[in-house]
């Protein structure tokens, strides 16, 4: 991430989310949740384990937050007592960030066909895609109107990209349901929209297979020639999840650099990247 600092301002003040999907420092649900603190939000974050809540407690401070709930997605008790939590806290909220996804190593490299089992799939469906619709439901059910949420998608799930095999799928799914629960939940005045990020070196990132040839050939083949910031992700569920983004709901919006829109990258850089 650029060390510049978040700007600041007011666009979230008086509004209050749950930001779910903070590993650590790295997270991209990190970078948002700064973005949105810095303009004023106040935040509650989930975590999965002891051992998670250790690396995130001390985050969470530092943005002035001290609401964390234990939350594995799979879990409906977790998932009843996160937003149980945040009912007898707040009553409302404005906003949901659901930055979560998971597939088993064995998922993500080599052939689609041949290395997608049953369990598999499932599983990376169910985290990965089914945890938005559940999560999403769930906030309604507490979310003022003018209320938003955004989650975090990647091309894979409209081209192929090596490795990247039944998340693509799952990502995919996550789009879908994007669309169909902007449309349930427009008429309550609540938005719904996914960012579809370039590759960023976080944990999930560093599952995928063959991940520095993917960081180098997008680097190359990106309009900006350049990696995705975290920071320009931050800005856009900073428009997404403020009144900025009124009228925008049932979107997937690419901040990647403009490698989504590039058929043919330019010789030179690509082989440059390729070869160094
Ligand atoms: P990350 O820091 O590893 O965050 C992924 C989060 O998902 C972690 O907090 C992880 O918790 C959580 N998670 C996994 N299974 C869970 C479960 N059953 N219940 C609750 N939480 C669970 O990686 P990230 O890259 O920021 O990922 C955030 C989102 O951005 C993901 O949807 C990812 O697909 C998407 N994205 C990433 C990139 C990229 O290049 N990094 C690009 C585009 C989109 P644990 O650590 O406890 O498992």
């Amino acid at each position: 991430m650029s060390d510049q600092n978040f700007p600041t301002g007011t666009l979230m003040a008086g509004k209050r989310g749950l930001i779910m999907g903070v590993a650590n420092k790295n997270s991209i649900a990190w970078a948002i949740a700064r973005q949105l603190a810095a303009q004023g939000a106040e935040l509650a974050f989930t975590y999965q384990g002891d051992k998670l809540l250790r690396r995130v407690a001390p985050l969470a401070e530092s943005v002035g937050s001290d609401t964390l709930c234990d939350c594995d997605v799979t879990s409906d008790d977790q998932m009843d007592a996160t937003f149980n939590t945040l009912k007898d806290k707040w009553g409302k909220i404005d906003f949901l960030v659901h930055a979560i996804a998971f597939a088993g190593k064995d998922q993500l490299a080599g052939s689609f066909i041949e290395n997608t089992t049953r369990d598999g799939f499932k599983s990376a469906l169910d985290i990965s895609a089914y945890s938005f619709v559940d999560a999403g439901r769930r906030a309604s059910e507490i979310m003022n109107n003018g209320g938003a949420m955004v989650t975090l998608t990647y091309l894979g799930s409209e081209r192929v990209v090596p490795n990247y095999n039944v998340m693509g799928v799952a990502k995919a799914a996550l789009e879908a349901s994007t669309r169909y629960m902007a449309a349930d939940l427009g008429p309550r005045g609540i938005r719904v929209n996914a960012i579809s990020a370039g590759p960023i070196k976080t944990l999930a990132a560093a599952g995928i297979g063959s991940g520095r040839h993917m960081f180098r050939f997008n680097k190359a083949a990106a309009a900006m020639q350049d990696h995705t910031d975290p920071m320009g992700v931050a800005g856009a569920a900073l428009y997404l999840l403020s009144d900025l983004g009124l009228s925008c709901t049932g979107e997937t919006h690419h901040v990647d650099g403009g490698f989504h829109a590039i058929a043919m990258p330019q010789e030179t850089p690509l082989r440059e990247s390729l070869e160094g």
